[in-house]
C-alpha cells in the first residue's frame, strides 16, 4: 500500500513537473514565432501578447489545482491508512479473544472428558472426586477449591478440599482459613457468587450446582489474583467458564455425593456397614476359593458411654472421628476399614493371618491409648479401645457371619480382661490375650487411672484446663490409682468372701486419691483443705457403716489381670452377676455424679451406695 501511495504522490508531482516546462516551452515558441524579437523590426501583435498571457496563467492555475488535488489525496491516504491499522488491530485483539475463548472451550471439554473417564473408570469414590478437584484446579487456576454438598436441612457439608495439589476428604479437612459466608450466599441465592479483596488480590467464587437427581451444593474457589492486573477485565469470562465447567463435573460430584452416602459413614468418612457386608461376602468367597489369608480385626472403643455422659455427644464423635482417622492412617493399603455399629469400627485385612492381624491390632491399641483426645475446652479424654482379632478358616467356616461372630467374642473376652487389650480368638473356646507392646507411661488412659480425670474430690463437673504441673500430678495420681485398680482386679477374681478385702482396698484408693489430690490442689487453700479433711473423715465413718454389709453382697466380677496364654472364655453371667459386673465397670471411671457424692462426703462408689442403700430398705 506505502509503494501505490508513492507511485500515487509521484505521478501527480511528475504531472506538475511536465506540464509547466511544456507550457512554458510552447509560450516561448508561440512567442518567437508570432513576435519574432530578433528581426530588424519586431512586429507588435497584441492578440499574440494576450495568448501568451492567458496561456501562461491557464497553466499556472492547472499546475496549482494539480499541486492542490495531489496533497488532497495524499491527506486522505494518511488517514485511510492509520484508520486501516486500527481497523487491523481491532481484528487481531477479537481473533486472540476468540482464540482464548476457543482454548477455554477445549480445556472446559477435556476436563468433563476426564471427569466421566474416571466415573467409568474408578470404583473409589475419592478417586472421582479427586480428579473433579484437579481438574478445577487445573482450569481455573486456583490456590484452594473447597466441595461442600448440602444435607437435607440444606446445611453445606464439607466433602472435599484440595490446596497446594493435595487433597482431603472428611475428616480430616482442614476448613482452617476457609470462610463460609460465601458459600453460604450462594445456597440462599442458588446462584454463584463472588468476592475479589482488592487489597490483598484475594478472588473467591463460589459456585453453586444442582443436578436433577437433587444433589445440591457449592464449589468454592479462590485464587490470588495480586500479580494480575487484567484480572478485572477477564473476570466475567472466567466466571462464566468456571460457573460451566461446574455444571459439567457436578455428575461427577453427584455420582460421588451419592456413592458416598450409600457406602460411606457420614460421621467418620469411614465404610458403613452395608459395604462390610457386601465386600467382606466378596472377600471370604475369594479366600474360600484360593485359601488366602483372610482376618477381621474388631475394635470398641472402652467406656465410650461414660464419654458422652461426661463431656457429652458432640466430644464423643470428635472421639469416633479421631480414631477413624488413626485407624485410616495406620491401616495397610490392602486393608479396610468401616464403621460397623456405634462406637465400633473394624478392619478387614486381605492376605493377613491372624497373627500379623493382631499384631497390627497391638499396635493400633497402643497408638490410641497414647494418642491425646481432648474436647473442645481442653479437657483430656480418657480414650482406650479393645480389640478382638479372627482370622479365617476355611475348613470350620461356613461363612462370614462365622468370621464375625468368633470375632465378637474375642473383643468380648478383651473387654472381660479389664478393656484396653487386645485378643486373638485361636478356635473353639481358646483365646489368646496379647501382651501389651511399647511404652505404657506414655497411654493416656493408664496416666489417667480410675478418678484423675474428673477430678471428683473437687466436685467439678467442669474442670478448667490443667496447666502442666496440675496435668503431671493428675498422671501420677492417675498412675498411682491405676496400680491399685490393677490390684483391687488381682484381689477380686470371682471370690464373694474376698468383698470385703475388696472394701477396704477401695477404701484405700479412696483415701490415697483425698491425700494426692489435697497435695495437687495445693496446701496454701485452706477452705479447699478443710474440705478435703470433711471429706476423709465422712470416708473413714462410711468405712465403719459399710463393712459389715460387705459379705452379703452379690459376687464381683472385676476382670482379673490380664495373663499371658490362652484362658478359656468366660462363662455366661447370672443376672445378679451381669449387674454386678455393669457395677464393677463403673467402677474404672467416677461420673460426675459419683464426684458429687464424693465431694458431699458419701460412698466414694456406687457399689458401695448401693450396699447403703439395701441396708436402709
Ligand atoms: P465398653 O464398650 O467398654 O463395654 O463400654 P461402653 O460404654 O463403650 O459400652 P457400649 O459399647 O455398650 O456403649 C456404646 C455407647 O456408644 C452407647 C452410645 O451412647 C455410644 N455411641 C454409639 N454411637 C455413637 C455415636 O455415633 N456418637 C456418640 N457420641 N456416641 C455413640
Ligand atoms: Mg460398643
Ligand atoms: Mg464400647
Amino acid at each position: 500500500m506505502a509503494h501505490d501511495d508513492s507511485s500515487w504522490r509521484g505521478t501527480y508531482l511528475l504531472g506538475v513537473a511536465l506540464l509547466l516546462p511544456i507550457g512554458t516551452v510552447v509560450l516561448v515558441s508561440y512567442y518567437f514565432t508570432r513576435m519574432n524579437p530578433f528581426a530588424h523590426e519586431p512586429s507588435h501583435d497584441p492578440f499574440a501578447y494576450s495568448i501568451i498571457a492567458v496561456a501562461g496563467g491557464l497553466s499556472g492555475v492547472m499546475a496549482t489545482v494539480l499541486a492542490l488535488f495531489a496533497s488532497a489525496t495524499y491527506r486522505a491516504r494518511v488517514r485511510f491508512e492509520s484508520e486501516y491499522r486500527n481497523l487491523q488491530r481491532f481484528l487481531n485483539d477479537d481473533v486472540a479473544k476468540e482464540r482464548t475463548r476457543l482454548m477455554r472451550n477445549l480445556d472446559l471439554v477435556s476436563a468433563a472428558q476426564q471427569v466421566s473417564l474416571a466415573i467409568k473408570q474408578e470404583v473409589e469414590f475419592e478417586r472421582i472426586l479427586s480428579v473433579v478437584l484437579e481438574q478445577l484446579e487445573h482450569f481455573a487456576r486456583s490456590d484452594s477449591i473447597s466441595v461442600f454438598t448440602l444435607d437435607e436441612t440444606s446445611r453445606p457439608v464439607a466433602r472435599a478440599e484440595r490446596r497446594a495439589g493435595i487433597d482431603r476428604f472428611p475428616p480430616v479437612l482442614t476448613q482452617e482459613g476457609v470462610e463460609r459466608s460465601l458459600v453460604e450466599d450462594a445456597i440462599k441465592h442458588a446462584r454463584q457468587v463472588r468476592h475479589l479483596d482488592e487489597r490483598t488480590g484475594q478472588f473467591v467464587l463460589a459456585v453453586y450446582f444442582s443436578t436433577p437427581e437433587g444433589v445440591r451444593g457449592v464449589v468454592r474457589i479462590a485464587r490470588n489474583v495480586a500479580d494480575e492486573p487484567d484480572f478485572s477485565d477477564e473476570m466475567p469470562a472466567y466466571e462464566q467458564a468456571v460457573g460451566q465447567l461446574v455444571r459439567m463435573v457436578s455428575l461427577g460430584l453427584k455420582t460421588a455425593s451419592i456413592w458416598d452416602r450409600a457406602i460411606k459413614d457420614e460421621k467418620t468418612g469411614l465404610y458403613n456397614n452395608n459395604h462390610y457386608q457386601d465386600q467382606m461376602r466378596k472377600q471370604v468367597a475369594l479366600a474360600q476359593r484360593t485359601g488366602g489369608a483372610l482376618s477381621l480385626i474388631m475394635l470398641d472403643i472402652d467406656k465410650f458411654k461414660h464419654i458422652n455422659d461426661t463431656y457429652g455427644h458432640l466430644a464423643g464423635d470428635a472421639v469416633l472421628a479421631r480414631v477413624a482417622e488413626i485407624l485410616r492412617r495406620e491401616a495397610r493399603e490392602s486393608d479396610t476399614v468401616y464403621r460397623y455399629g456405634g462406637e465400633e469400627l473394624c478392619i478387614v485385612a486381605t492376605g493377613t493371618s491372624r497373627d500379623e492381624a493382631a499384631h497390627a491390632a497391638e499396635r493400633l491399641r497402643h497408638i490410641i491409648a497414647c494418642t491425646e483426645f481432648v474436647d473442645e475446652r481442653g479437657r483430656l479424654l480418657p480414650i482406650s479401645s479393645s480389640f478382638g482379632v479372627a482370622g479365617f478358616d476355611r475348613h470350620s467356616m461356613q461363612s462370614e457371619m462365622a468370621l464375625k461372630e468368633m470375632c465378637d467374642r474375642a473383643l468380648y473376652v478383651a473387654k472381660n480382661h479389664g478393656r484396653n487389650c487386645v485378643v486373638a480368638a485361636l478356635g473353639g473356646e481358646r483365646f489368646d490375650v496379647l501382651e501389651r507392646s511399647g511404652d505404657p507411661d506414655r497411654e493416656v488412659k493408664r496416666r489417667l487411672g480410675l478418678a484423675g480425670d474428673n477430678s471428683p474430690l473437687d466436685g467439678n463437673r467442669d474442670p478448667e484446663p490443667l496447666p502442666e504441673s496440675a496435668a503431671s500430678a493428675r498422671a501420677q495420681l492417675g498412675e498411682s490409682v491405676d496400680a491399685l485398680a490393677t490390684s483391687l482386679a488381682e484381689v477380686v477374681g470371682s471370690d464373694t468372701s474376698r468383698a470385703r478385702v475388696v472394701d477396704h482396698v477401695v477404701r484405700e484408693a479412696a483415701e490415697f486419691l483425698t491425700r494426692n489430690l489435697s497435695a495437687r490442689l495445693g496446701s496454701d487453700k485452706p477452705k479447699r483443705r478443710r474440705k478435703v479433711e470433711r471429706r476423709k473423715e465422712a470416708i473413714e465413718s462410711d468405712q465403719h457403716e459399710a463393712a459389715p454389709a460387705a459379705s452379703d453382697k452379690p459376687k464381683r466380677r472385676r476382670a482379673p489381670r490380664r495373663k499371658k496364654g490362652a484362658p478359656p472364655i468366660p462363662p455366661p453371667l447370672t443376672p445378679e452377676e451381669a449387674a454386678a459386673k455393669a457395677e464393677s465397670d463403673r467402677l474404672d471411671y467416677l461420673t460426675p455424679d459419683e464426684g458429687d457424692q464424693l465431694a458431699k462426703g458419701k460412698a466414694p462408689s456406687k457399689r458401695l451406695r448401693k450396699t447403703r442403700a439395701q441396708k436402709v430398705s
